[in-house]
């Protein structure tokens, strides 16, 4: 672990729990593993359960993410949810570009880019996710690809919000299919994003920026992974929807 750097364990539910469920998963999540201060849990639950969810997490180290957020503070944006209205809701966190966002809801770099400052614009964490498919890794253009989504997202950004930036990397090849990568394929990239953000903005924020690893994370290969020296936490989704397996993802050991 780098101390500059605390560690971030996320779950992204993604279309999953009712408030119900929501809420007792968030208070035995804290009551199995208590306060924590050398890591961070954060969960991103739907928004019908954020308010809920955010209620519940009362100790010290947990925190709530929405999963997407509009880039416009309000108006007639049919079923959109505005950064002012995650942050009435306790968020803490918004998920930023998830590969399902990109690929399924067709969202652009720029869709992204204006996302990013609206999250910061009120006072919120991004976690900005990035990541390849499988054809472009085939094809060698991983760091083309990566490259340009880090470069899009955090344009315009001063380096004092970058390096508050959280980033995950998350090869769509590895989403919800059971094939992670291993851990010296995600070591490379991470190693990459941290070099462009040095060039980018410079060593300082580079040395800061958290950035996650995403991808089939599971209990059994969660301690591999976060030994990795600039994997700085895990966004998690299949894995994280019971509470046995996400409370042994947080309690990793490095
Ligand atoms: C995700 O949704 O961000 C994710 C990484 O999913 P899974 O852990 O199921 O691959």
């Amino acid at each position: 672990m780098n101390p500059l750097r605390k560690p971030i364990l996320a779950a992204n539910w993604k279309m999953h729990k009712t408030i119900a469920e929501a809420a007792s998963f968030a208070a035995d999540l804290q009551e199995q593993i208590g306060p924590l201060t050398d890591r961070e849990a954060v969960i991103a639950p739907p928004f019908t359960a954020m308010d809920a969810v955010s209620r519940a997490l009362k100790l010290e180290g947990y925190s709530a993410s929405a999963q997407n957020c509009h880039w416009e503070v309000k108006g007639a944006f049919t079923g959109e949810i505005s950064t002012v209205m995650l942050k009435d809701l306790g968020c803490r966190y918004v998920l930023v570009g998830h590969s399902e966002r990109r690929h399924i809801f067709g969202e652009t770099d720029e869709m992204i880019r204006a996302k990013t400052a609206a999250v910061f614009a009120h006072g919120m964490l991004p976690i900005v996710c990035v990541g390849e498919l499988l054809v472009e890794r085939d094809a060698g253009r991983t760091s083309d690809i990566v490259a340009k989504q880090v470069d899009k997202a955090l344009e315009g950004l001063d380096s004092a919000l970058a390096e508050k930036v959280v980033l995950a990397y998350e090869p769509v090849w590895a989403i919800g299919t059971g094939r992670t990568a291993t851990p010296a394929q995600a070591q490379e990239v991470h190693a990459f994003i941290r070099t462009r953000l040095e060039s980018l903005f410079n060593k300082e924020v580079a040395n800061r920026v958290r950035i996650l690893y995403g991808g089939s994370v599971k209990p059994d290969n969660v301690d591999a992974l976060m030994a990795e020296a600039d994997l700085d936490g895990m966004l998690v989704g299949g894995a994280s929807l019971e509470v046995a397996s996400f409370r042994r993802i947080v309690q990793f050991k490095s």
